[in-house]
């Protein structure tokens, strides 16, 4: 099968599924975002947690705007500052172990079907980055993932539209998903891109939808040229433990609201090496797995992205 894939921005499909993310946003409210606004623009300072949706460039169903972003971000000030208070955030910096349910879904005719030692190598590429292991200068994040629970479901309906149609994902996480919110659910599925994660702080607001959802296609050994290392689950788990894309924010000085990633002015295609989109110091963190290169170009999360994880997995996620 012919594959397309690419990191850039959601189908039109998804253009539904903006409407849908609306409510998700928690803490947000609904009225600061709207489906038109998310589909003008995504270099106006909007924000997505969908790593290659390929097609019409705004549909990104996680694209959010600069107020909502910073209402995320104080919300994630706070919870840290009643953290540090309580002293949790020392305890908790030097990761922690989280149990991984694969929820893997097939069609009738096998399509999407998932061996055992295939699940095991994407459980390997997700903790061979979050350990720092592909480059000196990425961050050992003491984050240590175990898969509990394979579950496999053989559905067309949720493997063709479990992540591009808001009610079908609805009914299939609520179906299907376990644990709490430190418990990372990942569905394999045919989505019209390469993966798709809700933001911790949604958590609260929408507990059943909480998770990542990737392409089948992604995988280690899978069909998707250039996108087929594994590493579109670390990225979207890097969403799902609190980050942005490096992307974020532009050539802003806030940019991803990380200092010690450079400010870059759009997604990276490919692997352009020492690539320098910003007036800012720093060449663009082509490397880093929150942008939207190759998988054989992806080797770091910086220090200061483990620093937001940490906090973030203290406030929206460790023991809740
Ligand atoms: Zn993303």
């Amino acid at each position: 099968m012919f594959q397309t894939k690419k990191r850039s921005h959601a189908a039109l499909a998804a253009g539904l599924l903006a409407a849908g993310a609306i409510t998700l946003l928690g803490g947000a409210p609904a009225t600061a975002v709207n489906t038109a606004s998310e589909c003008v623009d995504t270099h106006a300072g909007e924000h997505s947690a969908a790593r290659g949706l390929p097609g019409v460039k705004g549909h990104d169903r996680n694209e959010i705007s600069d107020a909502q972003a910073e209402a995320m971000n104080a919300d994630l000030r706070k919870k840290v500052m009643e953290a540090n208070q309580r002293g949790a955030v020392s305890a908790l910096a030097a990761g922690g172990t989280i149990n991984v349910v694969f929820h893997a879904v097939s069609t009738t005719s096998g399509t999407g079907k998932m061996t055992d030692a295939t699940i095991a190598k994407q459980i390997k590429v997700l903790n061979d980055g979050f350990a720092g292991a592909e480059s000196s200068v990425a961050a050992k994040t003491g984050f240590t993932f175990v898969l509990q629970q394979t579950k496999r479901y053989t559905n067309d309906k949720w493997f063709n539209k479990g992540a591009d149609d808001a009610a079908i994902e609805r009914e299939m996480k609520t179906q299907t998903r376990v644990g709490t919110a430190a418990t990372l659910n990942v569905w394999s599925v045919d989505i019209d891109g390469l993966g798709f994660a809700t933001f911790p702080n949604w958590y609260a607001g929408e507990p059943k939808l909480d998770g990542v959802v990737i392409d089948y296609s992604s995988v280690p050994g899978g069909s998707a040229t250039n996108f087929n290392l594994g590493k579109t689950l670390t990225h979207e788990t890097g969403h799902w433990m609190g980050l942005w894309h490096t992307f974020q924010g532009e050539c802003t000085k806030k940019n991803d609201e990380v200092a010690d990633t450079p400010a870059q002015s759009g997604p990276t295609s490919g692997c352009p090496e020492g690539q320098d989109t910003c007036p800012a110091s720093g060449v663009d963190p082509i490397h880093n797995y929150m942008d939207y290169s190759y998988d054989s170009c992806y080797n770091q999360f910086t220090p200061g992205q483990n620093t937001r994880m940490q906090n973030a997995w203290t406030a929206y996620r460790s023991g809740k």
